[in-house]
């Protein structure tokens, strides 16, 4: 079938009327060179380059929010809206002669997340439920007391006191995309360290994403929340994520103006910089940088103290079985190697 010529902006819905894009396509926040272009032409330039020119750092950059930005494919809109279709990329992919060994890692690793992506979707169309609960039905409970508006707000609006998280959600709020780890570690901050029932932020970061994926997206979330019972509990330390993805604080000072005077040695944590620094610099841009919303290592003690607990109070297996049964990958296909030599000889499609 061929790939609808439309713009996205032009799209029109199976209702009575146009079909209204999600806001954030075009809130007042974002400038046009910030935002992905929508339409199936733009898709195919970016197919393009990933494939000849950005992804041969892919798995390498693909956890660093400033040089994923770059490195990875950034096809998931127009996969979200149907501007391409998986099965025309996975196609192209595998007719593309990877020049060398590093190349065909990056072939190999998107032909993985390109499976992923229906097999999270699978997940949402067998189990719908999973949009309001918990996939495994012994976490109902395990955030009791209802969600802080006020620490959701701070959260989503990049005003934690973290300076990397921060960074990264109003990177997320004016461009509507952040790299898959950090997308990972904000929602672990907010399930785990600041201890919120997932629901509502799950709610409010798929309004800013511009990629939004509902089945992905609710079962990203709930692994990352720790509440599907079959997956590791992933609690990231947002001070080593910062010093990892972002050791020259470029990304930090980009995103965070208020900070964009501090030096290497503050900026991971500003709020241990002498007060009399701290005061210099928030007058320096007529702005000061909010004080952090929860110390992260004790936040992090905390969250896993209450986890055990929970978890150790119940027999968690028997529905974790179910889990398993219900969605885990049966998939036993063996992929193209996209070998240096020359074209995958898969090039079919079995789905
Ligand atoms: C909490 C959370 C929410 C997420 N919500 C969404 C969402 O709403 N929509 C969405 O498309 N992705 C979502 N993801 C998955 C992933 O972060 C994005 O697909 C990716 O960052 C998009 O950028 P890209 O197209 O450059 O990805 P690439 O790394 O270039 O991957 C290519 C494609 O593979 C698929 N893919 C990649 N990673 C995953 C994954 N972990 N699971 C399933 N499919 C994957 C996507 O279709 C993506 O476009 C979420 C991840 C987390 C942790």
């Amino acid at each position: 079938m061929a790939e609808p010529q439309s713009q996205v902006s032009a799209l029109t819905g199976p209702g009575p009327g146009p079909f209204e894009l999600p806001s954030h396509w075009a809130t007042q926040d974002m400038t046009p060179c910030e935002v992905q272009s929508g339409g199936s032409e733009p898709g195919k330039a970016l197919l393009d380059s990933f494939l000849t020119e950005r992804g041969r750092e892919y798995t390498r950059q693909m956890s660093r929010p400033e040089s994923g930005a770059q490195a990875c494919s950034r096809l998931s809109p127009h996969l979200a809206y149907g501007t391409l279709s998986l099965r025309a990329v996975l196609q192209r992919l595998r007719a593309t002669e990877a020049p060398d060994s590093v190349w065909a890692r990056s072939y190999r690793s998107l032909d993985k997340r390109l499976h992923w992506h229906c097999h999270f979707i699978q997940k949402l169309e067998s189990e719908p439920r999973m949009e309001f609960e918990a996939l495994h039905r012994d976490f109902l409970d395990l955030h009791s007391e209802p969600a802080d508006d006020e620490v959701i707000e701070r959260w989503i609006e990049g005003q934690t006191g973290w300076p990397f998280v921060d960074a990264c959600m109003r990177a997320l709020k004016a461009t509507g995309w952040i790299n898959f780890r950090m997308r990972a570690m904000l929602v672990a901050l907010s399930s785990y360290h600041l201890w919120q029932p997932w629901q509502t932020p799950a709610h409010r970061l798929a309004q800013r994403f511009v990629d939004y994926e509902p089945g992905i997206h609710y079962s990203q979330f709930q692994m990352q929340s720790g509440t599907t019972g079959i997956n590791v509990n992933r609690m990231y330390n947002p001070i080593k994520q910062s010093r990892d993805q972002d050791p020259d604080g470029r990304f930090i000072r980009q995103w965070v103006p208020e900070l964009a005077g501090y030096s290497d040695d503050w900026i991971h944590e500003p709020w241990r910089a002498p007060q009399a620094l701290q005061r210099r610099m928030g007058a320096q841009v007529g702005k000061h940088y909010v004080a952090p919303i929860a110390d992260p290592v004790q936040a992090a003690r905390d969250a896993k103290a209450r986890l055990t607990a929970f978890i150790h109070s119940r027999d968690l297996k028997p529905e974790a079985q179910r889990i398993l049964k219900q969605h885990a990958s049966q998939m036993r296909q063996t992929r193209p190697k996209y070998a240096k030599s020359g074209p995958s000889t898969q090039q079919t499609l079995d789905f």
